[in-house]
């Protein structure tokens, strides 16, 4: 059977990667996370003190960006890949709040898109790949046979992200989370660079009052349809 690419893009905490991931399994295609390379990317500039509460140094951090290898490995017993930052597994750090509180400012950086839309476009070209993030079906791949734009109510996904943060043992606060989510929103979708767009030939999916199945099943329908007209 043909592959295809599928583009899953939305706004923060839609469960786009819950669902990407299923999607990629049941079809037997690669997942990637693309927001992982940002949030890494993110977690670099924090250690190097190049982004911080009230202070950020982006020429540094640009001067340095070919230092960063950012690789996924695979893990067989999670199911899925994680992301490595110089050898090291940064899977978890990724996911802290603190990196999600710098992470959209970071994103914003030209250098910083073009390094890893390059990487993302190289991972695509046998396609048989499931990629989420803000700018797939935009940028990284706007011949996608399917693109997907997954959004809900700010509170839904503030409170989705507050429950997995407090499951991991991170101490968060909802408000806090909430107040987060809508500042990504806002830079993600009002930067200069690839911003966060439905573009005219995506589906726009809304999941406020979907569970995990439906959504999974709609997904797969959509996903067999396409594979199915192009043989
Ligand atoms: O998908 P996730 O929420 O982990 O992404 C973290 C951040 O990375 C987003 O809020 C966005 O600022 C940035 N991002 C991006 N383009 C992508 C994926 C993520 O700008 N393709």
């Amino acid at each position: 059977m043909e592959k295809i690419t599928i583009a899953i893009d939305g706004y923060s905490s839609t469960g786009k990667s819950t669902i990407a991931k299923q999607l990629a399994k049941a079809l037997g295609y690669v997942y990637v996370d693309s927001g992982a390379m940002y949030r890494a990317v993110t977690l670099f500039a924090m250690r190097n003190g190049f982004i911080g509460k009230d202070h950020e140094n982006i020429q540094a951090l640009i001067k340095l960006l070919p230092k960063i290898k950012l690789v996924f490995k695979y893990n067989k017993d999670l199911g899925y890949s994680e992301m490595y930052m110089n050898e090291e597994n940064v899977e978890k750090e990724i996911r802290s709040l603190e990196v999600s509180k710098h992470v959209s400012r970071i994103a914003e950086i030209e250098h910083v898109r073009h390094m890893l839309v390059n990487i993302q476009k190289k991972m695509g070209v046998d396609k048989g790949i499931v990629m989420d993030g803000r700018d797939i079906g935009t940028v990284v791949f706007p011949d996608a046979e399917l693109k997907i734009f997954m959004t809900a109510s700010p509170e839904k996904r503030a409170y989705r992200r507050y429950k997995e943060l407090l499951d991991k043992g991170e101490e968060v606060d909802y408000e806090d989370v909430l107040k987060n989510v809508q500042h990504r929103d806002d830079i993600d979708s009002n930067r200069e660079f690839s911003p966060l767009r439905l573009s005219e030939d995506a589906i726009p999916f809304d999941n406020s009052d979907m569970g995990l199945e439906e959504q999974f099943e709609r997904m797969y329908n959509y996903a067999l349809r396409v594979i199915e007209k192009g043989q």
